[in-house]
C-alpha cells in the first residue's frame, strides 16, 4: 500500500516536471523569432492608376526576415507570374519592382490585377511560415493627356493682361494649370465646349520676362506641356522722387502708424513713414491678392466684359507702375520706395464709385494704406479694387450690378486729398487698369478672342 502510493507520488512528481518543462519550451517557442507570428507587411493600396511603360515599387517587410516574394498579374483571362523569389539572406525590408512582362501577355486590357504573396522565415505553421496575400487593382493609362493651343490673344504686355483658350482632353485628367516663368500658376475655367477652357493671363510688372505653357497631368502621372505664344511687349514705367514734408510724416503717416502700434511705437518719424510705406504695404496688398486669387470652375460660355470707368469725371492723377521713391529734407536723402499698383482718379469730393460691370462683393472693410476698401469680382479670375473711400454701400457678398454706386471716393488710408486709387487684378496680380479702361484693347484682346474661338470650335 506504502510502496503503491510511493510510485504514484513519484508519478506525479514526474508529470509536474513534463508539464513545467512543456509549458516552458513551448512559452520559449511561441515568444522566440524562429515561431513568431506575425505576417509580412506589403504596402500597397487597393487600387491605383498605372502607366506600364514605368514600373513602380511595392514595399515589403517582416520583423524576422522574408524568405519568399511571389507576385502575379492577371488581365482577368490570364495570370502571368511576375516575380519570384527566394532569398538566402532573408531581408527584413524588400522593394518589389514591378514590371510589366515583356512577353506572353495580352496588353489591350485597361484593368489588371496585382497579386503579392509574402512568407517569412518563421517556422510556425509546420515550419512553412507566416503568410501575407495583397492584391491590387490597376487602371491601365498609357495615354498622355491631349493638349491644343486654340487661340491666344496677339500679345502681353509687361503689367498687362491676356487671354487664352485651348483644349485639354484626357481620360483621367487629373491637374491642370498654366505654368510659368515666374512661379505663378494660373487657372483655367471649362469653357463653352467639352474639354476646352479659358484663361486670363498676368505679366507681372516686377518680371522682366514672360513665357506660359499649359501644363495637363493624369491620374497616372502621364504629362504634356504646349507653350502659349504670346507676342511680348516690354513697357517702361515711370520714376519720380517725391518730397516727405514733415506735415505728411507727422500727419498721415503717424495716423496710420496708429494702426500697429507694438511695430511702430520705437521708431522715428522717418521709419515710420519707411514701415507704412513699405511693410504695411506689403501687408495690405498681400490681403488684396489673397482675396483676389480665386477663380470659379464653373464653365463659362463668354465674358461679356465692358471698359471700367469708376467716376463719372474722374482726370488721372497718377498712373499704374510708377516707381516712387521719397526724400527727406534734400533729394540726396532717399528714405523709402515703393510701386504704385493703381491709378488715381479724381473729381469731386465725395463723388460715386461706380461698378461698370457686374460681379459680387468679395471684400468691403478698411484695409491699411489703402483706406476703406471695397474690391468686386468679375468672373474669370478679374477683380477690381477701389482704395481711399468715405463710404462703403456695399458688404461682403452683395452682388453688384453693372453701372452701380458701390462707394464713395475719400481719403481714408496713404491719400492726400479725396480721390480714388483703382487697382485691377488678374488672378492676385496687379494689371494695367488702363487695358481694362479701354474699349479697344478689351474688343481685341478678350471679346474678340472668344467669339473666334467659338467659331473655330464650331466649325
Ligand atoms: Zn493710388
Amino acid at each position: 500500500m506504502s510502496q503503491k502510493k510511493g510510485i504514484s507520488a513519484l508519478g506525479f512528481l514526474i508529470l509536474i516536471i513534463l508539464a513545467a518543462a512543456t509549458g516552458y519550451f513551448g512559452y520559449r517557442t511561441l515568444n522566440s523569432p524562429t515561431f513568431e507570428t506575425n505576417k509580412p507587411i506589403i504596402s500597397m493600396p487597393l487600387e491605383r492608376y498605372w502607366n506600364t511603360h514605368h514600373p513602380f515599387d511595392v514595399n515589403l517587410s517582416d520583423d524576422t526576415g522574408l524568405k519568399e516574394v511571389v507576385a502575379y498579374l492577371s488581365n482577368g483571362k490570364e495570370r502571368v507570374k511576375i516575380a519570384d523569389l527566394t532569398f538566402k539572406k532573408p531581408p527584413k525590408s524588400y522593394t518589389l519592382k514591378i514590371k510589366y512582362p515583356k512577353i506572353g501577355f495580352a496588353t489591350n486590357s485597361d484593368q489588371l490585377q496585382l497579386t503579392v504573396v509574402a512568407r517569412d522565415i518563421s517556422k510556425w505553421h509546420f515550419f512553412k511560415g507566416n503568410n501575407a496575400v495583397k492584391k491590387m487593382r490597376l487602371r491601365v493609362d498609357n495615354q498622355k493627356p491631349d493638349l491644343f493651343s486654340l487661340i491666344t490673344s496677339y500679345g502681353i504686355t509687361r503689367g498687362g493682361s491676356a487671354l487664352a483658350i485651348f483644349k485639354a482632353t484626357d481620360q483621367n485628367l487629373k491637374e491642370l494649370y498654366v505654368e510659368t516663368n515666374f512661379g505663378k500658376r494660373f487657372e483655367p475655367t471649362p469653357f463653352y465646349k467639352e474639354g476646352y477652357y479659358i484663361v486670363l493671363l498676368a505679366w507681372p510688372i516686377d518680371q522682366k520676362r514672360f513665357s506660359a505653357k499649359v501644363v495637363a497631368v493624369d491620374e497616372t502621372g502621364n504629362r504634356t506641356k504646349a507653350r502659349l505664344s504670346l507676342f511680348l511687349k516690354s513697357r517702361s514705367y515711370r520714376t519720380s522722387y517725391l518730397q516727405a514734408k514733415d506735415c505728411f510724416i507727422n500727419g498721415k503717416i503717424a495716423d496710420l502708424a496708429e494702426d500697429e502700434p507694438e511695430k511702430t511705437k520705437d521708431l522715428s518719424p522717418v521709419e515710420k513713414l519707411k514701415f507704412i510705406n513699405e511693410t504695411y504695404r506689403i501687408q495690405n496688398d498681400a490681403l488684396i491678392k489673397k482675396v483676389t486669387s480665386r477663380v470659379d470652375h464653373n464653365r463659362v460660355d463668354a465674358f461679356p466684359i465692358r471698359p471700367f470707368y469708376p467716376l463719372k469725371n474722374g482726370k488721372v492723377v497718377a498712373s499704374f507702375g510708377d516707381h516712387r521713391y521719397y526724400w527727406y529734407q534734400n533729394k540726396e536723402n532717399v528714405i523709402s520706395e515703393s510701386y504704385h499698383l493703381g491709378i488715381d482718379l479724381a473729381s469731386v469730393r465725395q463723388d460715386n464709385i461706380y461698378s461698370s460691370n457686374p460681379g459680387i462683393t468679395v471684400f468691403a472693410n478698411y484695409n491699411g494704406i489703402y483706406g476703406n476698401n471695397i474690391i468686386i469680382y468679375h468672373g474669370l479670375g478679374l477683380y477690381t479694387v477701389y482704395g481711399h473711400c468715405s463710404t462703403l454701400l456695399k458688404k461682403r457678398g452683395d452682388l453688384v450690378k453693372a453701372g452701380e454706386v458701390i462707394a464713395k471716393t475719400g481719403a481714408t488710408g496713404l491719400a492726400l486729398g479725396d480721390h480714388l486709387h483703382f487697382s485691377t487684378m488678374v488672378h492676385g496680380i496687379f494689371v494695367r487698369p488702363a487695358e481694362w479702361m479701354d474699349s479697344k484693347w478689351i474688343q481685341a484682346n478678350i471679346t474678340d478672342v472668344i467669339e473666334n474661338a467659338k467659331k473655330l470650335i464650331d466649325k
